[in-house]
Parts: structure tokens; C-alpha cells; sequence
């Protein structure tokens, strides 16, 4: 078992023991010790005493919760557009900004615009340098576990082996993380979920199709961060994708091919979050597009399911509606034995346009908090 105030802290955070009795128990340490680990804890300021727990042979014990006194600044990117913030430790969006970018223009030019957005958002909402615990950035491209470098973006030209984290130095000298998009937004989704353990698998719905998982709790990124790349998954078709070959689900079932294909039909429009204002004003077109794209869509995440076996699969994105979903899971029902779909829910996102910046903020906590980080910075005490 891991020692120290680090393990300590991980049994407040779970709630499996948040009283000093319950730290007894759990730990089977000394009162002095638990005691001075508390007393590390609250003198860091990484928890605060709580008021009263459950009663305890008529008297009440204190509790103790994790509240550190900081915030993380989260931006979150698309491949056209994206929006920063400032998120609690524990994952409220205190404040955001949209913010006007194309990855296309590269990432020196990006990296520019995301510095002077969190600097004006933190003049705007009162946020001084030294409560900022991290800075942490998704981008629609396969990220790197390893190396925090984007690898190989069919998106993203001069991205490559961007040394992004060193960027995000030079804007703040704070701790830097880089998730891919829907790595991260799976991670926010999975906090709202009743077990946040449970296999999740989000679908990022938007210009152009990704996908997160999580398992076991954890971001699921596979050996070089191409896990949840189903944009490429070869489903026929003879539209030339954005990699360059034909019949990927991508070029077939995105936001930029619903669009592209509903202009070869007569319908302009400029973004693709425009599709759902046309399907309510009774275009039948516009719906059958998008019935079709969710098909697509769920003829890859039946297999997806039949590998995993999720227990929730979340639709995210701004081709995401109550249509999308269903023609996603009539696909999948269609896809998949009864067994592999029992305790399966598809649904849509909880959290939004929030769902990456709560997901970013659980990355940078989680690791800022681990026990092995908690432990370095305050010492074990055996
Ligand atoms: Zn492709």
C-alpha cells in the first residue's frame, strides 16, 4: 500500500474514509500518525475540516473534504473555433470564453491566441497567477500519451511533434497537459456518471468524428494515442477523405461530409450545427442526411461495443441530437447481440460545450493530486 499523506488524501477524495475515525480504520495507522498526515494535509491547504460527519458513539466527528484554494485553466479546441476557461478543482467552469482559431493556421499562431484568451479571461474573472495549479489544452488530433506531442494530425498541418507543453510554458510556468478532444470530453462525461469506472465511450460529433474511452477510470489512449480514431474505419462509399483514401466513415458520416452532401442537394450552410434549425423547420432532407450519418456511425460503434462492452456510450458534438442518438442506437441494437446491449445506454452529452474543459480539469487534478505527487511534495512520513 502507497504511504504517506498521499493515500490519505485518496481516501477523503473517494469518500471511502473522511473522518479521523474512519482514517483509523481504514489505515490501521497510529492516531499520531493519522494526525500528522491530516496536519500536512490541512497545512497545505489541500483539505479543509467540514463540519460534522455521522455520529460516532453520540458524538459527531469531524469531516474532512478536498478543497484546495486553485484553479485550472482549461482550452478547449475544435478544428475551427474553441473556447478556454477557468475550472474548479473540482470540475465547475467558473468562467469561459469562446475563442476565434483555426488549427490549420498552425500551432505558434493557435498557442498566441489560446495565451491572450486565458489572460484576458483571468483579468476578467479576478484570477491571479499564483492559484493557478495547471494549464491544460485538447486538441482534435491523436496525442501522444508519452510524449504530450501530437502524432501524425490529419488535421493539423505543422503540428506534428509539436513540443506544445514547452508552449504552454511560455504562456504560464504551471504544470501542462494535452489530451486529445475526445479523450477529454469522455473524461468530463464520465464524472457525471453514477460509477465514473464504468466503461464509457463517447462520440465527438462535430466537423470532423472521434471517439474517447474510458476504462477502469482511466483514459483509455491505446500504445501512441490513436485509441477512439474511428473517423478512418473503413464503411465504403467513394468520398475521398481528409487522409486521402476513400469509404472512411469521416469522409461519409461528418459534420464536413453532411454538409458538403447537402450542398450537392441544394442546401447551403456554413456550419454544421446549422443541420438541426433546418430539421425544425421540416426539412426532410436535412433529417434523412442526418439519419443516415448516425447509422454510419453506429454500424462502427456496434463494434466498438462488441470489444469493450461500455456500459454508457455518449454522444457529444455539434452534429449531437435526440435524432442522431436514436439513429446511432437503432444501428447498434441492429449491430450487436442482445446480450452486449442489455445494460448499454446511448445517450447525449450531460455537459456540453463543457464536457472537454471538465474532463481537462480531472486530468490536471487527478495527477497534481495522485498519491505519488501528494507524497512527493509533502514527504512520507515512514
Ligand atoms: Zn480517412
Amino acid at each position: 500500500m502507497s504511504r504517506g499523506p498521499g493515500e490519505t488524501l485518496r481516501l477523503i477524495r473517494s469518500g471511502e474514509a473522511t473522518t479521523r475515525g474512519e482514517l483509523l480504520a481504514a489505515t490501521g495507522l497510529s492516531r499520531v500518525t493519522v494526525g500528522k498526515r491530516l496536519d500536512l494535509l490541512l497545512g497545505s491547504g489541500i483539505i479543509r475540516e467540514a463540519g460534522t460527519g455521522s455520529a460516532t458513539g453520540g458524538r459527531r466527528a469531524t469531516t474532512f473534504v478536498f478543497d484546495p484554494a486553485v484553479v485550472v485553466l482549461a482550452a478547449a479546441l475544435d478544428a475551427v473555433g474553441g473556447c478556454v476557461a477557468v475550472v474548479s478543482p473540482h470540475g465547475e467552469v467558473i468562467a469561459r470564453h469562446d475563442i476565434d482559431t483555426d488549427v490549420s493556421q498552425g500551432p505558434e499562431v493557435t498557442l498566441a491566441i489560446i495565451g491572450a484568451g486565458l489572460t484576458a479571461l483571468m483579468d476578467e474573472a479576478g484570477i491571479t497567477v499564483d492559484s493557478v495549479a495547471a494549464l491544460a489544452v485538447s486538441l482534435p488530433g491523436p496525442t501522444d500519451p508519452v510524449a504530450h506531442r501530437l502524432n501524425d494530425p490529419p488535421i493539423m498541418p505543422g503540428w506534428d511533434a509539436w513540443p506544445v507543453l514547452d508552449s504552454l510554458r511560455e504562456i504560464l510556468d504551471v504544470p501542462g497537459y494535452v489530451e486529445n478532444d475526445a479523450d477529454a470530453m469522455a473524461y468530463g462525461e464520465a464524472s457525471t456518471e453514477p460509477d465514473p469506472t464504468h466503461p464509457l465511450v463517447f462520440v465527438k460529433t462535430s466537423a470532423f468524428l472521434g471517439a474517447g474511452l474510458i476504462i477502469q477510470g482511466r483514459i483509455f489512449r491505446g500504445l501512441d494515442g490513436g485509441a477512439g480514431d474511428i473517423g478512418h474505419v473503413h464503411v465504403g462509399g467513394e468520398a475521398e477523405c481528409r487522409c486521402g483514401r476513400a469509404g472512411c466513415l469521416a469522409a461519409e458520416a461528418s459534420g464536413a461530409a453532411l454538409v458538403s452532401r447537402l450542398e450537392h442537394q441544394g442546401r447551403g450552410l456554413t456550419h454544421i450545427r446549422e443541420i438541426h434549425d433546418m430539421i425544425d423547420r421540416g426539412d426532410a432532407t436535412a433529417a434523412a442526411e442526418l439519419r443516415r450519418a448516425g447509422e454510419l456511425i453506429g454500424v462502427v460503434l456496434a463494434t466498438v461495443v462488441g470489444v469493450v462492452n461500455p456500459a454508457v456510450i455518449v454522444v457529444g458534438g455539434a452534429m449531437a441530437s435526440p435524432e442522431l442518438v436514436a439513429a446511432i442506437r437503432s444501428s447498434v441494437y441492429a449491430g450487436t447481440l442482445p446480450r452486449a446491449t442489455r445494460h448499454l445506454e446511448i445517450r447525449s452529452s450531460r455537459l456540453g460545450e463543457d464536457a472537454a474543459l471538465v474532463g481537462l480539469a480531472r486530468v490536471a487534478i487527478d495527477d497534481l493530486y495522485s498519491v505519488e505527487s501528494v507524497n512527493e511534495r509533502l514527504g512520507t512520513d515512514e
